[in-house]
């Protein structure tokens, strides 16, 4: 089937047409850009819901529970599991998990891993991609799972409207294993695996960083900045810390509720618009980027980069003279 056929059927419900759609997507960026292409119209309807923490928390088992939980209400929902730390896998990441096999029963849900195939941009791209399509073809929440707690896990949440971050008890020396820039980016943390001893301190821990933070527990990380004041004060963001037990499913339904909760806030609060302006932008800016650093590399010979970087790095040359040697090459 061509690219065409594969997105009129994957629009038309077709999941293994929209499989084999997300295959393309991922080894080429030529598709990729096909895909969005024809589907961007349609996106924009989803709510993206990002889910990241240390391996090992809990978070297949939890994202199990949760996409059960948030089925009941009827609406479409889509699991991609990103893995920037593994090589590719070929999508056995998630159908090798006894939790998750338990929904491939769901004709509502679809499923999906993705691991690194080289670099983490092209990862990070790719995911964007695929979150547009499934956005496209109608699931209403999209999932999206990433291992660890990097810098990369950071740049596939911040595709996201909300984000979770999940913590167990007793993983390395109490909260230590959260990192502070992870904290910032959470919109719900989760402490998973509350039927294990120290998952109440680990609470109350989580609870007392929230308080020591500049904002008093509200959301305050760079996203949000350009709100204005007013909204600010009125609808700040309060980071509920949530028990979980993903074994028997308790604090589920809450964990649920909040990300509705969120959702609402961000509608409410207008976010929803300024989170969506913002990852544009960073969107735009990536793809500018790209295509100039592409169309640099074909026009000035990498020779001359090299000559340039040898004069910069023995000092013959000043950075800011360099650059402006490349760009005159670059335009002749
Ligand atoms: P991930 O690496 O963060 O995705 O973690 P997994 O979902 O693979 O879970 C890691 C291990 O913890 C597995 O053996 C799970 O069965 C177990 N686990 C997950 N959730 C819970 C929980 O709520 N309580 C307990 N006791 N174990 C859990």
């Amino acid at each position: 089937m061509s690219l065409p056929d594969l997105i009129t059927q994957a629009q038309a419900g077709n999941a293994r047409a929209l499989g084999r759609l997300i295959t393309h997507v991922e080894n080429s960026e030529a598709a990729a850009q096909t895909a969005v292409q024809a589907l961007y119209a349609h996106t924009g309807r989803a709510h993206i819901i990002g889910i990241t923490g240390p391996p090992g928390s809990g978070k297949s088992s939890l994202v199990a529970e949760l996409a059960k939980t948030m089925r009941q209400d009827g609406q479409r929902l889509a699991i991609v599991a990103v893995d920037p730390s593994s090589p590719f896998t070929g999508g056995a990441l998630l159908g090798d998990r006894v939790r998750m096999q338990e929904l491939t029963a769901d004709a509502g849900i679809f499923m999906r891993s993705m691991a690194s195939r080289g670099s983490l941009g092209g990862l990070a791209r790719a995911t964007s991609a695929v979150v547009k399509i499934l956005d496209a073809v109608g699931y209403q929440r999209i999932l999206i799972e990433t291992v660890g707690a990097g810098q990369s896990e950071v740049d596939i949440a911040q595709q996201a409207h909300t984000t979770l971050v999940i913590e167990a008890p007793g993983m390395g020396d109490d909260v230590q294993s959260i990192k502070a820039g992870i904290l910032e980016i959470a919109d719900i943390l989760v402490v998973n695996k509350a039927d294990k001893p120290g998952a109440q301190a680990t609470v109350k821990a989580l609870e007392n960083m929230l308080h020591l933070g500049p904002l008093g527990g509200t959301r305050h990380h760079g996203r949000i900045t350009t709100t204005a004041p007013s909204t600010m004060a009125e609808g700040a963001w309060q980071i509920p810390v949530l028990p979980t037990s993903a074994l028997d499913g308790t604090g589920v339904a809450a964990v649920a509720q909040a990300i509705a909760a969120h959702c609402d806030h961000l509608h409410t609060t207008g976010e929803w618009l300024v989170r969506e302006r913002q990852r544009c932008q960073q969107e735009l800016e990536q793809l500018l980027w790209l295509r100039f650093r592409a169309q640099f590399a074909q026009r000035v010979a990498a020779a001359v980069q090299e000559g340039m970087l040898t004069a910069v790095a023995t000092r013959t040359m000043d950075p800011y003279t360099a650059v402006a040697k490349l760009l005159e090459f670059s335009e002749k």
